[in-house]
């Protein structure tokens, strides 16, 4: 008898793609972006060719530290036998985060926590891949006890017990099997972000929402903070383009202290904003609620830099938000993200998921789909960003239908990058990056 297949690859590498050049997923804050991945696959010596594929996703400089603190996990995964990990992606979970000598460097945040989320993510991915379902399915059919399991309740009991999330979840499986057809059939409701980037002319800007509304989308956004007379302008424009049935969100992405958030969406307010998006810093959770406050009917909305499950507790404990906007690789991986889908579920928030970047649609729309099929229950006031970027670049990439995500039918996570991208954007040695280098010495100084 063979011995019990083990985790006997740990491989990575820094993926960078030369977005900048066009100013797409130009904000207030990040006016040049390089989207990038720090991307990890776990090879096994099953022999049935699956492999677990994960990443965090970065902009551009700093990337080679989020895969310096991936590989400073090696050691935790290197040699685990896969029945036991896929079993129990939780076990793998618990001994990163618990990692009593990185942890320092969090806690639970930052770059060592991403560096978790993406090798948790990757080991999903295996899990799913061997289960021969995709992710969000994987999640809908587990029984509700081992996805209780799957959860570290540490502190997050005094807003969610363990006995509560198990409440949730046996509920949210009421009428799923009606729910997962409708999904296979229908989708999941999308919003698009890719007219609104803050580089982007005046005349693209209309161009790009029309065609958004055309093509079934019924909610855009518009990146805003820079220059307040530019927002007024562009949201007139955009207002114009797209009608009074279209919803129009704005982000800012960080921009403001709590008074100009106030001020400036107030300004906004004439052109009926739905939601507008990381007014001030993620970690202010009372200023978050001053905002709310302030600005209503106009909701407020983040997550996607919050940092973990704590303080998406303190969010909704504080009644400082309106949208919830988990990321599927900011946190700790998918084991995280079911602690803030239940908080959110707990509370009544919806969610309304950040993507775009490198390969976050891919990822985050198995856990809305699992919410709507099996937690949840619903895709009223839920919408995923979508962004139009890089997704050639992926085996599995998003379908996009009448403004609606298509459910994944592949085993996996939709996380792996085609070897050939992988190959020419690693930097700085990939083919692209090579030669751009070779260009740049050989022109005229
Ligand atoms: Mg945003």
């Amino acid at each position: 008898m063979s011995a019990a297949p083990r985790i006997t690859g740990f491989d990575t590498y820094d993926i960078r793609f030369p977005t900048s050049g066009e100013l797409d997923g130009s904000d207030a804050m990040n006016p040049d972006p390089d989207y990038s991945a720090a991307y990890v696959v776990l090879g096994t010596d099953a022999g049935d060719g699956a492999e677990g594929h994960g990443f965090a996703f970065t902009i551009g400089r700093g990337n080679d530290v989020q895969v310096a603190a991936i590989e400073a996990l090696r050691h935790h995964v290197l040699g685990l036998r896969v029945d036991e990990v896929c079993a129990d992606p939780g076990l793998v979970s618990r001994s990163l985060t618990g990692d009593s000598q990185l942890r320092w460097l969090g806690p639970e945040k930052g770059v060592t926590h991403m560096a978790v989320g993406a090798v948790v993510n990757a080991v999903w991915d295996l899990a799913a891949r061997r289960a021969g379902k995709p992710l969000w399915k994987l999640l809908a059919d587990a029984d509700p006890e081992w996805l209780v399991s799957q959860v570290d309740f540490r502190y997050i009991t005094d807003a969610l017990t363990p006995d509560e999330a198990l409440a949730l979840l046996r509920a949210g499986r009421e009428g799923r099997r009606e729910r997962e057809a409708v999904l296979l059939e229908h989708g999941y409701p999308a919003y698009t972000t890719s007219p609104g980037w803050l580089g982007y002319s005046d005349e693209k800007l209309a161009r790009l929402a029309g065609e958004a509304v055309a093509d079934g989308f019924t909610q855009i956004k518009l990146k805003v903070g820079a220059d307040l007379a530019d927002d007024i302008r562009r949201c007139r424009t955009a207002r114009a383009a797209i009608g009074d049935g279209v919803r129009m969100a704005v982000d800012a992405n960080q921009r403001w202290d709590v008074g100009e958030a106030i001020a400036w969406t107030r300004a906004l307010a004439e052109f009926d904003p739905y939601w507008v998006e990381e007014p001030t810093s993620p970690d202010d959770v009372l200023g978050h609620a001053a905002v709310r406050a302030a600005v209503a009917p106009v909701k407020v909305a983040t997550g996607e830099h919050v940092q973990n499950r704590i303080v998406f507790k303190q969010l909704l404990q504080a009644g400082a938000v309106d949208i919830l906007q988990i990321d599927a690789a900011r946190v700790g991986g998918v084991n995280e993200n079911l602690a803030i889908l239940l908080l959110a579920a707990r509370f009544g928030v919806p969610v309304c998921p950040h993507a775009g970047g490198v390969g976050l649609c891919e990822l985050v729309q198995h856990l809305s789909m699992f919410d709507y099929v099996a937690l949840s229950g619903t895709t009223r006031d839920r919408v995923i960003e979508y962004v139009g970027h890089l997704h050639e670049h992926f085996l599995d990439p998003v379908v996009i239908r009448r403004g609606r995500y298509a459910a994944p039918a592949a085993p996996g996570f939709s996380a792996a990058m085609a070897p050939e991208s992988i190959a020419r954007y690693t930097f700085p040695h990939g083919e692209y990056w090579a030669a751009r280098a070779a260009a740049a010495e050989e022109a005229p100084a």
